[in-house]
């Protein structure tokens, strides 16, 4: 294919996600401005980020250190923001502090502590959102809503770290309309103890309209906007 019929295909996929955007906020008495849009870029390639950031897109999303870091390098001179959205060992940290401008997925005290000490050495301030465990799966990452305050409280208080709020994937086999009412209401008690720290990160192609009808401030999203993702070879 081209680059200019991929353009024309990302660029539609664009506005088929801004359309959905629209009608959700329409049905939830939002507004548009109340939005990000973060487009989930992992499995494609740089070039697709260039035809994001050409078609006015500013922030993307990836879920693995190595993919992301060297996509993040190829595209150093955009002024994009770095979502980073997957599953995070302690010992990916330092790398990850090189080029992620937000975390989506800081779930655990120890991962705090070494995120914090690399942005500080990175000489970066990281802001981190705290991924709720909306369901009793452990594989998939994610603090127990009991938890969250801790490790909020943890993020809040340490050095290079700036707490943006929560994140959630919705779980398998749940409406996810109920699923985000719950992270709602892990959200509200985190804001209540960190009131800068507002962003509800929830919402991907297939739940959009749930999520912002959940008070949702970040959405995430890939397949809508790219296409499907090929299975993912190691
Ligand atoms: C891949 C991914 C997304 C995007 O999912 P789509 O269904 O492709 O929109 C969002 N959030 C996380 C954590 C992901 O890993």
């Amino acid at each position: 294919m081209t680059e200019t019929t991929r353009r024309d295909e990302i660029a539609a996929g664009l506005a088929e996600v801004e359309a959905r955007v629209a009608e959700a906020c329409r049905a939830a008495g939002r507004a548009r401005e109340e939005l990000t849009l973060i487009a989930v870029t992992k499995t494609y390639p740089a070039s697709d980020v260039r035809h994001l950031a050409a078609l006015g897109v500013g922030h993307v999303g990836e879920n693995r250190d190595q993919e992301a870091s060297a996509k993040a390098r190829d595209c150093a001179d955009l002024g994009l923001a770095w979502h980073f959205i997957g599953q995070l060992q302690t010992n990916k940290a330092r790398s990850v502090a090189r080029y992620a401008d937000v975390v989506h997925s800081v779930d655990r005290p120890r991962l705090v502590a070494a995120l914090g000490a690399e942005a500080v050495r990175a000489g970066r301030e990281i802001t981190c959102l705290v991924q709720v465990a909306l369901d009793d799966d452990p594989a998939r990452g994610g603090a127990r809503p009991r938890d969250v305050p801790a490790v909020a409280d943890a993020v809040a208080g340490t050095g290079g770290l700036r707490l943006g709020g929560v994140m959630a994937v919705a779980p398998l086999g749940e409406e996810p309309a109920r699923a985000f009412a719950r992270l709602r209401q892990v959200a509200q008690a985190v804001r209540e103890a960190h009131p800068d720290a507002g962003i509800i990160s929830a919402g991907m192609s297939g739940d959009l309209r749930e999520a912002v009808a959940n008070g949702a401030t970040h959405l995430r999203i890939g397949t809508a906007l790219l296409g499907h993702r090929k299975p993912f070879v190691r």
